[in-house]
């Protein structure tokens, strides 16, 4: 298991069986590959055994990967990281899916710099399931607000919800995070037509996070290996 090809395959591998477990169908769960801190060749090397769509946590860097790789236009780039509201513009000139939106402010930036040229940016509310202080995401009972004003921007479109459970919860607590997230989806859907993606679960949780229904888990360390130069 060395080479990025390798563990690529290794990670459908894991996902085609947790889908077996969970009875869903593969065809239903989007890898995300996210290259944070991952050079050009790292990605290009995912990208010729197959991978589609990456996802980058840092808007400078993730704004020059995606013009260095400007002949790949047929990648689909997400942003997953905190987004700042001095970033919005870069965000929104490049990517075509942001995660990590949590407040109207970035919402309504997001919207207002989306070019008309370019397809609606694909928006994901970002809940911050385990209330924890220090990480970015609304309150679940946040989310329906939210909602309402995304879905009325005309250059944003809303996809669904994203989460990153609590680092230090263990499997149990992580799968119940995961339960609620499941239920707070399921709650989206009923009101609006086009939510379809629920992004959560990384390298050491995909299993469980397909179980509760993800339908985009965001894998780095099981594609790439692990990022010792990683930032803060
Ligand atoms: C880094 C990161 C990931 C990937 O984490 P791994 O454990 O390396 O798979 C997923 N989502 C977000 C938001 C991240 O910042």
């Amino acid at each position: 298991m060395n080479t990025i090809a390798e563990r690529l395959k290794e990670v459908r591998n894991q996902i085609i069986l947790a889908c077996e477990a969970a009875q869903r169908s593969p065809a239903d769960v989007r890898l995300l590959a996210v290259s944070k801190t991952r050079s050009i060749e790292e990605i290009l090397q995912a990208r010729q055994a197959g991978q589609m769509e990456f996802g980058e946590n840092y808007v400078q860097e993730g704004v020059s990967k995606i013009a260095q790789l400007e002949e790949h236009s047929e990648i689909t780039w997400h942003f997953i990281g905190p987004v700042q509201s001095n970033k919005t513009r870069d965000i929104a000139g490049s990517f075509g899916w942001v995660h990590s939106v949590d407040r109207a402010k970035i919402a309504r930036r997001l919207n207002d710099q989306r070019q008309h040229a370019q397809p609606p940016l694909n928006v994901l509310i970002q809940v911050n399931i385990d209330q924890e202080d220090t990480k970015a995401g609304v309150l679940p009972a946040d989310i329906a607000e939210l909602a309402g004003l995304i879905s009325s921007l005309p250059g944003l479109r809303l996809r669904g919800l994203m989460a990153i459970p609590a680092a230090a919860a263990d499997a149990v607590a992580r799968a119940a995070s995961y339960a609620r997230m499941q239920g707070l989806y399921s709650g989206l859907q009923a009101q609006y037509d086009q939510i379809d993606t629920l992004s959560m679960g990384m390298s050491d949780d995909l299993a469980t996070a397909i179980k509760y229904g993800a339908t985009t888990v965001r894998i780095g360390t099981a594609i790439f290996g692990s990022r010792p130069s990683d930032k803060k």
